[in-house]
């Protein structure tokens, strides 16, 4: 949960599922490199399958990769 704390929207983080349990995130998908430095994170709630991303910067992705991989 460390890293997902890490970069997670603070509006997501928040957040509820609808049934007013705290939301339980995992990356999904791919990450990617967006255009310019930044890449991509998708988070995905698997209680109630809400759906958010976030994007860092291309140095913090190599200092998380392997975190970020196997979350
Ligand atoms: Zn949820």
């Amino acid at each position: 949960m460390g890293l997902i704390g890490r970069f997670l929207p603070r509006n997501d983080m928040k957040s509820r599922c609808p049934n007013e349990e705290e939301h339980r995130w995992r990356t999904y998908g791919d990450t990617r490199a967006t255009s310019g430095d930044n890449v991509v994170i998708n988070f995905i709630c698997t209680k109630c399958d809400k759906r958010t991303s976030t994007f860092i910067t291309h140095d913090e992705y190599k200092l998380y990769e392997k975190q970020l991989g196997g979350i």
